[in-house]
């Protein structure tokens, strides 16, 4: 049988392709999803899903008690992952260590097999890792923020980036806030996709400090938004589009056009069910574009 990913419809994989154990266990005990559930979830959004996970290292959040139960993040490899995650070795603080990717189906539900819930990757590729091609502004609504604060906040962000001259993308993290995401061609180092995302955040919340906040420490004050400019440093994450979160409901951070933006209501609008209907349904690509456009990072002017 054919094998290769097709982007609609995703049907890459045969159920017996990857062993699946347990696919009765409950994952999502409110809304009644089983492991089988949660891996079939995979396979039909596959499609839109891969071309933004596959080949960058990836940090998954398992769950082995379902998503109410202790869930922990990995970052490394480890062999009994799945024949189908592949290792890469990357330097961190104490020397080299092995970290994981997966570039097909076959990987994501090997690690669904692993009870993996959440997928997060780094916004660098595999094979160039030191050079970042995603900036992600990660927008954290702070308490007492209205969703359509949150919107404001990304709309604001995206014009913003426009003028810096970086086209974006929306996405509903599942949780509580938007995540807007510019690519840029690689080249620049983590240090300075840092820079210039810690200044642009910095130049919001200077903008508009009734609104915006860019540090951490700031974050947790109610009424603002948190711009988090903290994903764009190295080893840093933030999770894929299509990915399944493993919280109350079994929602899913969904990728949106700009234009659809406007009459959702919340960040964890779509759940398992509607995000599988949603992924069905799509014709283009919610971010086409997004892997051909060539913009680069801006300077920092002061
Ligand atoms: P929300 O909209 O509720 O904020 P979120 O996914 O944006 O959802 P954040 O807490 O803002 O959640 O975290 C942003 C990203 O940081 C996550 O998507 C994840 O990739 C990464 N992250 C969060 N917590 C951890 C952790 N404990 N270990 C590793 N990475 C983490
Ligand atoms: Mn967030
Ligand atoms: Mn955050």
């Amino acid at each position: 049988p054919a094998r290769e990913v097709q982007r609609p419809p995703a049907a890459p994989t045969r159920e017996e392709d990857v062993n699946l154990t347990h696919p009765d266990r409950i994952v999502f005990k409110d809304a009644g999803c089983t492991k089988a559930d949660v891996a079939d979830y995979y396979r039909s959004v596959a499609g839109w899903m891969l071309p933004g996970l596959r080949d960058r290292p990836l940090s998954l959040l398992r769950c082995p008690e379902g998503a109410q139960g202790e869930c922990f993040f990995q970052k490394h490899h480890a062999g009994s992952l799945g024949s189908q995650v592949h290792a890469l070795p990357l330097r961190q603080k104490d020397g080299k260590a092995d970290y994981l990717y997966v570039d097909s189906i076959e990987g994501v539900l090997e690690l669904v097999q692993m009870n993996t819930i959440e997928f997060h990757p780094w916004g660098a590729c595999a094979r160039d890792p030191e050079r970042p091609d995603r900036l992600v502004f990660d927008l954290d609504p702070g308490e007492g923020v209205a969703w359509k604060q949150v919107v404001a906040a990304a709309r604001d962000t995206r014009d913003k980036l426009r003028q810096a001259g970086l086209e974006s993308f929306v996405r509903l993290s599942g949780g509580k806030g938007l995540h807007v995401v510019a690519p840029i061609e690689g080249g620049p180092s983590w240090d300075a996709v840092r820079g210039f995302c810690e200044a642009f955040a910095q130049a919001m919340a200077l903008h508009a400090p009734d609104r915006y906040v860019a540090t951490m420490s700031k974050a947790r004050r109610g009424g603002k938004v948190f711009i988090d400019w903290l994903r764009n440093t190295r080893g840093a994450t933030s999770v894929a589009s299509w990915s399944l979160r493993a919280r109350k409901g079994a929602p899913v951070a969904v990728p949106l056009r700009w234009e659809e933006l406007g009459r959702i209501k919340r960040a964890d609008a779509y759940d398992l069910p509607k995000a599988r209907r949603r992924a069905a349904r799509l014709r283009d690509d919610p971010w086409a574009g997004i892997d051909t456009l060539r913009q680069s990072l801006p300077a920092l002017h002061d």
